[in-house]
Protein backbone atom coordinates (compact mmCIF):
# COMPACT_ATOMS: atom_id res chain seq x y z
CA UNK A 1 0.00 0.00 0.00
CA UNK A 2 2.91 2.40 1.15
CA UNK A 3 6.05 3.11 -1.22
CA UNK A 4 8.79 2.00 0.85
CA UNK A 5 11.93 4.77 1.47
CA UNK A 6 15.11 3.93 2.39
CA UNK A 7 16.12 6.19 5.65
CA UNK A 8 18.87 8.18 3.92
CA UNK A 9 16.14 10.10 1.69
CA UNK A 10 15.00 11.56 4.68
CA UNK A 11 14.26 13.99 6.08
CA UNK A 12 13.60 16.22 2.90
CA UNK A 13 13.48 19.74 2.95
CA UNK A 14 11.12 19.58 0.34
CA UNK A 15 7.82 18.98 2.59
CA UNK A 16 7.86 22.43 4.33
CA UNK A 17 7.92 24.51 1.23
CA UNK A 18 5.46 21.97 -1.05
CA UNK A 19 3.46 22.18 2.34
CA UNK A 20 3.08 25.72 2.20
CA UNK A 21 2.68 25.88 -1.54
CA UNK A 22 -0.40 23.26 -0.99
CA UNK A 23 -2.02 26.28 1.74
CA UNK A 24 -1.31 28.70 -0.53
CA UNK A 25 -2.76 27.04 -3.57
CA UNK A 26 -5.93 25.77 -1.46
CA UNK A 27 -6.42 29.76 0.23
CA UNK A 28 -6.21 30.97 -3.64
CA UNK A 29 -8.43 28.44 -4.68
CA UNK A 30 -11.42 29.46 -1.87
CA UNK A 31 -11.19 32.98 -2.11
CA UNK A 32 -12.05 32.30 -5.79
CA UNK A 33 -15.13 30.65 -5.11
CA UNK A 34 -16.12 32.91 -2.56
CA UNK A 35 -15.42 35.39 -5.08
CA UNK A 36 -17.99 33.36 -7.00
CA UNK A 37 -20.42 32.43 -4.79
CA UNK A 38 -20.26 36.02 -3.77
CA UNK A 39 -21.63 36.95 -6.79
CA UNK A 40 -23.77 34.25 -7.00
CA UNK A 41 -25.81 35.09 -4.26
CA UNK A 42 -25.81 38.96 -5.32
CA UNK A 43 -27.77 37.79 -8.22
CA UNK A 44 -30.53 36.90 -6.35
CA UNK A 45 -30.37 39.66 -3.49
CA UNK A 46 -30.56 42.12 -5.91
CA UNK A 47 -33.06 40.39 -8.07
CA UNK A 48 -31.15 39.39 -11.28
CA UNK A 49 -29.77 42.94 -11.60
CA UNK A 50 -26.13 41.82 -11.95
CA UNK A 51 -24.75 38.93 -13.97
CA UNK A 52 -25.44 35.66 -13.38
CA UNK A 53 -22.31 33.05 -12.48
CA UNK A 54 -22.84 29.51 -11.17
CA UNK A 55 -22.91 28.11 -7.72
CA UNK A 56 -19.63 26.61 -7.11
CA UNK A 57 -20.44 23.18 -5.03
CA UNK A 58 -17.45 23.58 -2.91
CA UNK A 59 -18.74 26.54 -1.17
CA UNK A 60 -20.44 23.74 0.95
CA UNK A 61 -16.97 22.99 2.62
CA UNK A 62 -17.71 25.72 4.86
CA UNK A 63 -20.97 24.05 6.65
CA UNK A 64 -19.70 21.54 9.02
CA UNK A 65 -22.92 20.90 10.89
CA UNK A 66 -24.78 20.15 7.94
CA UNK A 67 -22.54 18.01 6.54
CA UNK A 68 -23.05 16.25 10.07
CA UNK A 69 -26.50 15.85 9.83
CA UNK A 70 -26.32 15.04 6.76
CA UNK A 71 -23.78 11.89 7.96
CA UNK A 72 -26.51 11.07 10.67
CA UNK A 73 -29.40 11.09 7.53
CA UNK A 74 -27.32 8.69 5.49
CA UNK A 75 -26.46 6.16 8.07
CA UNK A 76 -30.10 6.29 9.28
CA UNK A 77 -31.89 7.00 6.67
CA UNK A 78 -29.71 5.32 3.80
CA UNK A 79 -30.36 7.90 1.42
CA UNK A 80 -26.56 10.60 0.81
CA UNK A 81 -28.05 14.50 1.15
CA UNK A 82 -28.83 16.02 -1.82
CA UNK A 83 -29.40 19.63 -0.39
CA UNK A 84 -25.86 19.99 0.35
CA UNK A 85 -23.66 16.67 -1.20
CA UNK A 86 -20.72 17.99 -1.53
CA UNK A 87 -21.05 19.53 2.40
CA UNK A 88 -20.99 15.67 3.09
CA UNK A 89 -18.25 14.45 0.30
CA UNK A 90 -16.10 17.05 1.85
CA UNK A 91 -16.59 15.67 5.49
CA UNK A 92 -16.43 12.55 4.54
CA UNK A 93 -12.92 12.86 2.73
CA UNK A 94 -11.34 14.57 5.67
CA UNK A 95 -12.81 12.00 7.90
CA UNK A 96 -11.26 9.21 5.65
CA UNK A 97 -7.71 10.95 5.39
CA UNK A 98 -7.34 12.01 8.98
CA UNK A 99 -8.04 7.97 9.91
CA UNK A 100 -5.36 7.37 7.66
CA UNK A 101 -2.92 10.00 7.80
CA UNK A 102 -2.99 11.51 11.20
CA UNK A 103 -4.94 15.37 10.99
CA UNK A 104 -2.86 16.03 7.83
CA UNK A 105 -5.74 17.79 6.98
CA UNK A 106 -5.07 20.67 9.32
CA UNK A 107 -1.63 21.41 8.54
CA UNK A 108 -1.57 20.20 4.43
CA UNK A 109 -5.39 21.53 3.38
CA UNK A 110 -7.01 23.60 5.76
CA UNK A 111 -7.32 27.41 5.20
CA UNK A 112 -7.84 28.04 8.61
CA UNK A 113 -4.58 26.05 9.94
CA UNK A 114 -2.66 27.69 7.12
CA UNK A 115 -3.78 31.19 8.23
CA UNK A 116 -3.38 30.22 11.63
CA UNK A 117 0.60 29.14 10.82
CA UNK A 118 0.92 32.79 9.10
CA UNK A 119 -0.17 34.36 12.09
CA UNK A 120 2.18 32.40 14.49
CA UNK A 121 5.68 33.08 11.75
CA UNK A 122 4.63 36.62 11.72
CA UNK A 123 4.82 36.60 15.83
CA UNK A 124 8.28 35.05 15.86
CA UNK A 125 9.65 37.54 13.44
CA UNK A 126 8.29 40.44 15.04
CA UNK A 127 8.88 39.27 19.05
CA UNK A 128 11.69 36.07 17.99
CA UNK A 129 9.55 33.55 19.46
CA UNK A 130 6.65 32.47 20.44
CA UNK A 131 5.70 32.05 23.83
CA UNK A 132 4.16 28.85 25.76
CA UNK A 133 1.28 28.84 28.20
CA UNK A 134 2.25 26.55 31.41
CA UNK A 135 1.28 23.21 30.97
CA UNK A 136 -2.48 23.27 33.58
CA UNK A 137 -3.25 26.55 31.61
CA UNK A 138 -2.47 24.76 28.29
CA UNK A 139 -4.44 21.86 29.26
CA UNK A 140 -7.26 24.03 30.97
CA UNK A 141 -7.72 25.75 27.53
CA UNK A 142 -7.64 22.68 25.51
CA UNK A 143 -10.80 21.40 27.20
CA UNK A 144 -13.43 23.57 25.39
CA UNK A 145 -13.05 22.42 21.30
CA UNK A 146 -13.77 19.30 23.00
CA UNK A 147 -16.64 20.37 25.29
CA UNK A 148 -17.98 21.75 21.71
CA UNK A 149 -17.55 18.81 19.69
CA UNK A 150 -19.10 16.45 22.37
CA UNK A 151 -22.17 19.09 22.40
CA UNK A 152 -22.70 18.79 18.78
CA UNK A 153 -21.95 15.07 18.36
CA UNK A 154 -24.42 14.66 21.34
CA UNK A 155 -27.38 16.97 19.62
CA UNK A 156 -26.52 15.24 16.48
CA UNK A 157 -25.54 11.76 16.56
CA UNK A 158 -27.23 10.61 19.82
CA UNK A 159 -30.32 13.11 19.76
CA UNK A 160 -31.72 13.45 16.43
CA UNK A 161 -33.77 10.76 14.86
CA UNK A 162 -33.88 9.82 11.60
CA UNK A 163 -36.77 11.79 10.56
CA UNK A 164 -35.85 15.03 12.64
CA UNK A 165 -32.10 14.79 10.84
CA UNK A 166 -34.05 14.26 7.01
CA UNK A 167 -36.30 17.49 8.13
CA UNK A 168 -33.03 19.69 8.76
CA UNK A 169 -31.59 19.07 5.60
CA UNK A 170 -35.27 20.46 4.13
CA UNK A 171 -35.39 23.41 6.13
CA UNK A 172 -35.45 26.55 4.10
CA UNK A 173 -32.50 27.83 7.02
CA UNK A 174 -30.55 25.03 6.23
CA UNK A 175 -31.04 25.00 1.79
CA UNK A 176 -29.27 28.42 2.15
CA UNK A 177 -26.81 28.21 5.19
CA UNK A 178 -23.91 28.93 2.79
CA UNK A 179 -25.43 31.94 1.83
CA UNK A 180 -26.13 32.60 5.78
CA UNK A 181 -22.77 31.92 6.35
CA UNK A 182 -21.52 34.39 3.81
CA UNK A 183 -23.51 37.17 4.44
CA UNK A 184 -21.91 36.55 8.55
CA UNK A 185 -18.93 37.02 6.82
CA UNK A 186 -19.14 40.17 4.54
CA UNK A 187 -20.77 41.74 6.97
CA UNK A 188 -19.73 40.86 10.29
CA UNK A 189 -21.07 42.77 13.88
CA UNK A 190 -19.45 44.28 16.07
CA UNK A 191 -19.56 41.91 18.30
CA UNK A 192 -17.73 39.00 15.43
CA UNK A 193 -14.93 41.95 14.74
CA UNK A 194 -14.04 42.09 18.32
CA UNK A 195 -13.87 38.22 18.66
CA UNK A 196 -11.85 37.87 15.46
CA UNK A 197 -9.79 40.36 16.18
CA UNK A 198 -8.96 39.07 19.60
CA UNK A 199 -8.21 35.51 18.06
CA UNK A 200 -5.94 37.34 15.30
CA UNK A 201 -3.61 38.89 18.43
CA UNK A 202 -3.91 35.62 19.99
CA UNK A 203 -2.74 33.27 17.33
CA UNK A 204 0.00 36.03 16.28
CA UNK A 205 1.53 35.28 19.97
CA UNK A 206 0.90 31.69 20.64
CA UNK A 207 0.91 29.07 18.10
CA UNK A 208 -1.86 27.50 16.26
CA UNK A 209 -4.25 29.10 19.26
CA UNK A 210 -7.40 28.36 17.24
CA UNK A 211 -6.37 24.90 16.34
CA UNK A 212 -4.97 24.27 19.88
CA UNK A 213 -7.49 25.69 22.31
CA UNK A 214 -10.69 26.21 20.23
CA UNK A 215 -11.56 23.97 17.06
CA UNK A 216 -14.11 21.01 17.44
CA UNK A 217 -13.11 20.27 14.06
CA UNK A 218 -9.89 19.74 14.67
CA UNK A 219 -10.36 17.91 18.26
CA UNK A 220 -13.25 15.09 16.20
CA UNK A 221 -9.72 14.75 13.58
CA UNK A 222 -7.48 14.44 16.46
CA UNK A 223 -9.33 11.65 17.98
CA UNK A 224 -10.51 9.89 14.79
CA UNK A 225 -6.35 9.82 13.69
CA UNK A 226 -5.83 7.47 16.78
CA UNK A 227 -6.04 4.53 15.17
CA UNK A 228 -4.07 6.18 11.68
CA UNK A 229 -1.13 3.29 10.84
CA UNK A 230 1.34 6.34 9.60
CA UNK A 231 3.07 7.88 12.43
CA UNK A 232 6.02 9.97 12.89
CA UNK A 233 8.77 7.29 14.43
CA UNK A 234 11.94 8.04 16.27
CA UNK A 235 14.84 5.76 15.67
CA UNK A 236 16.68 5.70 19.36
CA UNK A 237 19.80 4.66 17.62
CA UNK A 238 20.16 7.60 16.07
CA UNK A 239 19.02 10.27 18.19
CA UNK A 240 21.32 12.62 19.70
CA UNK A 241 19.04 14.22 22.19
CA UNK A 242 19.41 17.81 20.41
CA UNK A 243 15.74 18.19 21.11
CA UNK A 244 15.47 20.04 17.63
CA UNK A 245 12.29 18.09 17.22
CA UNK A 246 10.77 19.90 19.95
CA UNK A 247 11.45 22.98 18.64
CA UNK A 248 10.26 22.48 15.16
CA UNK A 249 6.69 20.64 16.75
CA UNK A 250 4.27 23.40 16.42
CA UNK A 251 1.80 21.50 18.48
CA UNK A 252 4.22 21.48 21.68
CA UNK A 253 4.84 17.35 21.23
CA UNK A 254 7.95 16.17 22.70
CA UNK A 255 9.09 14.54 19.48
CA UNK A 256 12.32 13.20 21.75
CA UNK A 257 10.37 11.92 23.96
CA UNK A 258 8.46 9.05 22.15
CA UNK A 259 9.11 6.32 20.00
CA UNK A 260 5.72 6.78 17.84
CA UNK A 261 4.17 9.95 17.99
CA UNK A 262 0.42 9.15 18.77
CA UNK A 263 -1.21 12.32 19.87
CA UNK A 264 -4.47 13.37 18.77
CA UNK A 265 -2.27 17.11 18.27
CA UNK A 266 0.26 15.89 15.55
CA UNK A 267 -1.27 17.37 12.75
CA UNK A 268 1.47 15.34 10.11
CA UNK A 269 3.22 18.97 9.22
CA UNK A 270 6.46 16.90 8.87
CA UNK A 271 8.57 19.94 10.59
CA UNK A 272 9.84 17.39 13.39
CA UNK A 273 11.31 15.28 10.75
CA UNK A 274 13.11 17.68 8.32
CA UNK A 275 14.64 19.31 11.53
CA UNK A 276 16.17 16.03 12.85
CA UNK A 277 19.87 16.66 11.41
CA UNK A 278 20.33 12.90 12.72
CA UNK A 279 17.65 11.64 10.23
CA UNK A 280 16.43 9.77 13.27
CA UNK A 281 12.44 10.52 12.57
CA UNK A 282 10.69 9.09 10.04
CA UNK A 283 6.81 8.35 9.08
CA UNK A 284 6.53 4.64 9.91
CA UNK A 285 3.69 2.42 9.13
CA UNK A 286 2.07 0.83 12.17
CA UNK A 287 4.66 -0.75 14.14
CA UNK A 288 6.87 -2.09 11.48
CA UNK A 289 9.96 -0.97 9.45
CA UNK A 290 8.60 0.37 6.49
CA UNK A 291 9.21 4.01 5.47
CA UNK A 292 7.04 6.50 4.38
CA UNK A 293 8.76 9.48 2.47
CA UNK A 294 7.43 12.62 3.04
CA UNK A 295 6.61 12.90 -0.41
CA UNK A 296 5.04 9.90 -0.65
CA UNK A 297 2.82 11.07 2.69
CA UNK A 298 1.86 14.52 0.63
CA UNK A 299 1.09 12.44 -2.34
CA UNK A 300 -1.24 9.96 -0.32
CA UNK A 301 -2.43 12.89 1.85
CA UNK A 302 -3.55 15.25 -1.15
CA UNK A 303 -4.15 12.17 -3.47
CA UNK A 304 -6.99 10.28 -0.88
CA UNK A 305 -8.36 13.85 -0.15
CA UNK A 306 -9.37 14.26 -4.05
CA UNK A 307 -10.21 10.92 -4.78
CA UNK A 308 -13.02 10.92 -2.80
CA UNK A 309 -14.40 14.45 -4.25
CA UNK A 310 -14.00 12.55 -7.57
CA UNK A 311 -16.13 9.26 -6.79
CA UNK A 312 -18.41 11.85 -5.21
CA UNK A 313 -18.55 13.94 -8.51
CA UNK A 314 -18.46 10.79 -10.54
CA UNK A 315 -21.69 9.19 -8.79
CA UNK A 316 -23.76 12.19 -8.88
CA UNK A 317 -22.91 13.13 -5.45
CA UNK A 318 -21.62 16.88 -5.65
CA UNK A 319 -24.21 19.08 -7.33
CA UNK A 320 -27.39 20.46 -5.09
CA UNK A 321 -30.83 18.91 -6.35
CA UNK A 322 -31.72 22.96 -5.31
CA UNK A 323 -32.60 24.79 -8.76
CA UNK A 324 -32.81 28.19 -9.72
CA UNK A 325 -36.25 28.66 -8.28
CA UNK A 326 -34.96 27.85 -5.01
CA UNK A 327 -32.61 30.20 -4.94
CA UNK A 328 -35.24 33.19 -6.34
CA UNK A 329 -37.27 32.35 -3.71
CA UNK A 330 -35.14 32.09 -0.76
CA UNK A 331 -32.10 34.51 -0.70
CA UNK A 332 -34.05 37.65 -0.44
CA UNK A 333 -35.55 36.71 2.89
CA UNK A 334 -32.76 34.62 3.99
CA UNK A 335 -32.52 37.25 6.98
CA UNK A 336 -35.73 36.03 8.48
CA UNK A 337 -34.89 32.30 8.47
CA UNK A 338 -33.47 31.15 11.40
CA UNK A 339 -32.92 27.20 12.77
S1 LIG B 1 15.77 16.26 16.36
FE1 LIG B 1 16.30 14.11 15.97
S2 LIG B 1 18.18 13.78 17.10
FE2 LIG B 1 17.30 15.67 17.90
S3 LIG B 1 16.08 14.99 19.69
FE3 LIG B 1 14.70 15.02 17.92
S4 LIG B 1 14.76 12.92 17.12
FE4 LIG B 1 16.54 13.14 18.48
S1 LIG C 1 5.01 15.64 15.89
FE1 LIG C 1 6.02 16.25 13.98
S2 LIG C 1 4.47 15.90 12.40
FE2 LIG C 1 3.40 15.90 14.36
S3 LIG C 1 2.74 18.04 14.63
FE3 LIG C 1 4.73 17.84 15.67
S4 LIG C 1 6.20 18.47 14.11
FE4 LIG C 1 4.29 18.06 13.01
Amino acid sequence: MFNIAKKEDLPLPWAIKSRNIIQIAIILFLLNIGWQFYRFVTYFKTRGSTGFVQRPPSVESFLPISALVALKSWLVNRTFDTIHPAALAIFLSILLISFMYKRGFCSWICPIGAVSEMLWKIGKRLFGRNPRLPRYLDLLLMIPKYLILIFFLKVVLLDMNANTAAAFLDTPFNKIADAKMLEFWIRPGITTIKIVTVLVLLSIMFKNFWCRYLCPYGALLGVVSLPSPVKVSRDRERCIHCKACNRACPNQIEVDQKLRVDSVECTGCLDCIESCESSALSLKVLNTDKVVSPKTYALLLMGTFFLVIFIAKATGHWNTSLGYEDYRRLIPIMDMLSH
